[in-house]
């Protein structure tokens, strides 16, 4: 039988084997850390501490500035060095809480298993969660409780737990249901108890048989949950087509999978979601996979949120000196890095640095309409022309073309035979539109 996918798409190459078959390893405790204070989208945490105040691991050191928003807690112990601007590896620059470490990796007492953590009321659960400062460990980092609280209209019926991992190179996703897959399966039973959910699908695609068999084992007593095997197509975890792929239901144009009765989720901020509920303990570190051509021993890592790429490369034996290109994330939605020196945020999938000759960028050539950029796009758009009107300013047609609904997952630049710079225009035109939105109230 032909597995479930969606219309259009891409096949990059993969780059998993240099990481794939790497279990995941702690990074030794960092001397310093930078913890920026906006990690999720929203508004940023306010800081709660200041210079010279001792910290623990696990504690609370900003809090949420308002409802779509999300506390952040200290991932080691130590001193507070200062609330300074740093490097921030989406913003550019961003005001960061500075830790140096006490070398004792001492955390708050509050963390402690309850076994009865599947009794407890949804708000209870919910509230856990808000106060583990959890946001989309996928790389969209929304803010997780925000996403649990649907409005009373939106009738949820399913919830999907992401294991694609479509983005080539990474790999923490898969080593996640590799070596956590009950933590996992809780997480998913929790976001299935808060929105009162009685269907449960884990979607993984086919590249990762061993972490199929693993999920499979661990959901075979409850009925209803279920593992869906998707083919190997970039962008298969985009969350719109996945519920494409595993429910054939399309979220309307500028709407949320809400209006389709689903909630997607990432297999590792279910995990945290299990943790912060059964164990009250705050999000403080993240699986990065630490990749590429020009890192000497790939790695997936256990790194504590504000370490500098620096330290966690260091760990993976360094750059070799034919790194051209520093990516956060993977080629395909990663964003370009200048240099190591910036930290681990709760988005940080993973460090990806390539060859020179890898990072090369084709110089754009004119467009010859061969078409291919609108076959592939996921999301039936026009990537053509919407770059043009772009280019033009012409930002109300761009609007009426639905260039609001791109998911910016590069699929049409990848496959340009003339290199234009697609995704790149379209960005663009998409934060103009909003910068004009926001200034007309
Ligand atoms: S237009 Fe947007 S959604 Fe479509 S292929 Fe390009 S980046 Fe992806
Ligand atoms: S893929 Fe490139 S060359 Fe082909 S139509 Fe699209 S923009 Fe033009």
């Amino acid at each position: 039988m032909a597995k479930k996918t969606f219309v259009g798409g891409v096949h990059p190459y993969e780059g998993k084997e240099f990481t794939e078959k790497k279990a995941i390893e702690k990074l030794p405790l960092p001397q310093r850390v930078a913890i920026p204070l906006q990690q999720h989208i929203g508004a940023p945490a306010k800081a709660l501490v200041e210079k010279g105040q001792e910290v623990k691991a696990g504690e609370k050191i900003a809090e949420a500035s308002g409802f779509v928003s999300v506390p952040i807690h200290s991932s080691i112990s130590g001193k507070v060095k200062g609330i300074e601007k740093v490097n921030h590896p989406v913003s550019g620059r961003g005001e960061a809480i500075v830790i140096e470490s006490d070398g004792e990796d001492n955390w708050v007492e509050t963390i402690r298993f309850e076994e009865n953590y599947l009794e407890l009321d949804s708000k209870e659960m919910l509230e856990r969660i808000k106060d583990a400062g959890i946001a989309g460990l996928g790389g969209a980092t929304f803010p997780t409780h925000v996403k649990l609280s649907p409005p009373p209209d939106k009738k949820i019926d399913t919830v999907i737990l992401n294991g694609a991992e479509c983005e080539p190179y990474l790999t923490a996703d898969h080593r996640l249901m590799l070596e956590h897959a009950d933590d996992i399966v809780a997480g998913l039973r929790i976001i299935m108890k808060i929105l009162n959910v009685q269907q449960g699908i884990i979607g993984i695609e086919d590249n990762k048989p061993d972490a199929i068999e693993v999920m499979r084992k661990a959901v075979k007593d409850f009925n209803n949950i279920q593992v869906y095997v998707f083919p190997v197509k970039y962008p298969q975890g985009a969350e719109k087509q996945m519920i494409k792929a595993a429910l054939n239901r399309e979220v309307p144009s500028g709407g949320l999978p809400m209006d389709v009765g689903v909630v997607v989720q990432n297999v590792g901020t279910a995990k945290a979601m299990y943790e912060a509920v059964a164990y009250h303990k705050p999000l403080t570190h993240r699986v990065v996979t630490v990749t590429g051509a020009a890192v000497n021993e790939p790695k997936n890592v256990l790194v504590p949120i504000g370490t500098m790429f620096e330290d966690v490369v260091a760990f993976c034996g360094g750059m070799k000196e034919s790194a051209g290109k520093i990516v956060m994330g993977g080629p395909m939605m990663g964003l370009a890095q200048p240099n190591l020196q910036v930290p681990v945020v709760k988005g940080t999938s993973g460090i990806l640095i390539l060859e020179e000759h890898e990072a090369h960028v084709p110089a754009e050539d004119p467009c010859i309409a061969c078409g291919r950029c609108v076959e592939v796009c996921p999301m039936h758009l026009l990537p053509t022309t919407l770059q043009i009107l772009v280019e033009h300013e012409n930002y109300t047609e761009a609007e009426r073309l639905h260039i609001m609904d791109c998911i910016e997952c590069g699929s049409c630049s990848y496959i340009c035979p003339s290199n234009r710079r697609l995704v790149q225009g379209i960005r663009l035109g998409k934060r103009k539109i909003l910068e004009a939105r926001r200034k007309a109230g």
